[in-house]
């Protein structure tokens, strides 16, 4: 046999696989890449495996899952691709790559509210009906992830389309803002969470409160109305009318947020007058200590020339 000193594109080709087998990625990509600049060699089939492996570190890129997508097409009739010790279906991997990059395009899109959770939904339904119990094989192979199928992404994206939902009623709709939470919790029981958080939220859209500065009633903690702390004494505790809460331990109050913000804002600008005054005065005596070294610089100098 005789010796090759240069190697074509098919021996560059088995090469690559032999490296990617061995889990040497960065350097599968170069040998991989030279097979597809020389003759000879599939280079259609190198570029999908190149395309993987730029996509195992950006799994959170979905213009990554688009170019795994778009090499894999130009060789779908092919059924399957070999990538190290994993045979890969080329149709599911496009569906695959193809939604997720949806779903990342909804999640990092700046929309809001209805329009954001009706993209979710719409992203979840295709997850169920495309992928459905099936594991992902991006995140199999990966992620070591096994346990993430089209179902519990289904279940996960409905949950936080609620949550979308939730996050917008809140400001105007506390009680319907419960119900969207709730709706979330129950999906994501379904996916085997606990949904510890929804409930959280719940109670807090749930509760309603009196101010103590102005009696405003107003539903809605840590939105509509906040915990502050206060020293509310016995006496005071014991005359209110029942309606107003305050902590155990008597250290809080509760106010609204109009309370909140008034109380606060006022705060914030006295606090910067304060800080204003004391950096001119700061300002002021450092000119004067500057004026001093100055003078006394000048001092010195003479000083050196008269005893010279
Ligand atoms: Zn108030």
């Amino acid at each position: 046999m005789a010796f090759k000193l240069f190697k074509n594109g098919d021996d560059l080709h088995e090469n690559g696989d032999e490296l990617i087998k061995r889990g040497e990625w960065q350097k599968a990509r170069n040998v991989l890449q030279k097979s597809v600049d020389k003759d000879g060699g599939d280079d259609s089939l190198a570029l999908v495996k190149i395309a993987l492996i730029d996509l195992m570190g950006q799994l959170n890129n979905p213009g990554a899952y688009r170019n795994v997508a778009s090499k894999a097409k130009s060789i779908e009739n092919r059924g399957t691709v070999d990538f190290g010790i994993t045979t890969i279906n080329l149709s599911e991997l496009i569906t695959e790559c193809e939604v997720t990059a949806k779903k990342l395009d909804v999640l990092n899109s700046g929309s809001k509210g209805k329009e954001k959770s009706d993209a979710l939904q719409a992203v979840a339904t295709e997850m169920e009906d495309k992928i459905g119990q099936k594991p992902f094989i991006i995140r199999q192979m990966f992620a070591n992830d096994s346990t993430t199928t089209g179902e519990t992404e289904f279940y996960n994206l409905m949950a936080l389309s609620y949550e979308v939902l939730a996050d917008e009623e809140v400001w105007n709709n506390p009680q319907k803002a419960a119900e969207y939470q709730q709706i979330a919790m129950g999906y994501r029981q379904q996916n085997g969470q606990t949904g510890e958080e929804n409930m959280k939220r719940i109670k807090q859209y749930s509760c309603t409160s009196k101010c103590w500065m102005c009696g405003r009633i107003s539903t809605g903690e840590g939105i509509h109305f906040f915990q502050t702390p206060a020293d509310v004494s016995e006496a005071l505790n014991s005359t209110n009318d029942g309606n107003l809460k305050s902590a155990p331990d008597n250290g809080h109050i509760y106010i609204c947020r109009a309370c909140y913000t008034a109380v606060s804002r006022r705060a914030d600008e006295i606090s910067t007058g304060y800080y204003n005054r004391a950096i001119g005065e700061i300002r002021s005596a450092e000119a004067r200590l500057q004026a001093e070294i100055a003078g006394l610089q000048a001092q010195i100098t003479s000083l050196r020339l008269t005893v010279r």
